[in-house]
């Protein structure tokens, strides 16, 4: 059972299964399935490599550190914005920060 850093709960499932081919000859089969399935449609080598994403909440490998939070988020969840005349890529909530710095506090203002 691994834990991922935020809520939800990743387990690797594994099994080995000897089929008869034939006349006493075996193969081995090594199966392997992460649950719950990965919504990029990957699957990893190892359950560590397993990232949720805090924004949307989906299970990821390829995840995107953005500068500005520090958080890693989903490739969904990351976009192009302009800071200093240079294209960065941030999260969703970032952008939204850096084109209106007012907009996080007129946010806390009203609903808290
Ligand atoms: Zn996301
Ligand atoms: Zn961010």
């Amino acid at each position: 059972m691994y834990v991922a850093p935020l809520t939800k709960r990743v387990v690797e499932l594994r099994w080995i299964t000897d089929t008869e081919e034939y006349q006493g000859k075996y193969k081995t089969e090594d199966f392997k399935e992460i649950v719950p399935p990965l919504d990029d449609g990957t699957v990893p080598e190892s359950v560590s490599q397993i990232r949720e994403c805090p924004r949307c909440c989906s299970l990821v490998t390829n995840s995107y550190l953005c500068p500005t939070c520090g958080k890693e988020f989903c490739l969904a969840c990351v976009t192009e914005a302009e800071k200093d005349g240079c294209k960065i890529r941030v999260c969703v909530d970032c952008a939204e920060k850096i084109k209106n710095p007012l907009w996080h506090l007129t946010k806390k203002a009203l609903w808290g």
